[in-house]
């Protein structure tokens, strides 16, 4: 798909998971959407990475559009109000990354 990015991957990875050690198999193995436990379709689902458990092991979550868009607004608020770079008025690349993520989909 034409538009994919590095820093979507970087942004992606900076989102905060619900509680790991509660969620569903289906929600670990990216099935379905981690936050809301939609079902996915490839056009729609978006890889957060892996991530590590407290098992040991590493789950490899998904997110629905929607709910990636919501939880890269939410973090991107919390991010200029504690970034020592993004604070000075000088956007680092996690900002413009998150921005771009919650941007995604809107015209
Ligand atoms: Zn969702
Ligand atoms: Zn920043």
């Amino acid at each position: 798909m034409p538009g994919e990015t590095s820093t979507d991957v970087d942004a992606l990875a900076l989102l905060p998971l619900p509680d790991v050690n509660r969620l569903s198999r289906p929600q670990t193995e990216g099935t379905i959407c981690v936050w809301c436990g939609s079902g996915l379709i490839p056009y729609t689902a978006r890889d957060l990475g892996a991530r590590p458990c407290r098992r040991g092991g590493q789950i490899f979550p998904r997110g629905c559009g929607s709910c990636v868009r919501a939880q890269a607004a939410r973090v991107y608020a919390i991010h200029v109000t504690q970034c020592g770079h993004c604070l000075r008025n000088t956007p680092c690349a996690d900002r413009t990354a998150l921005r771009h993520l919650a941007s995604e989909g809107r015209s």
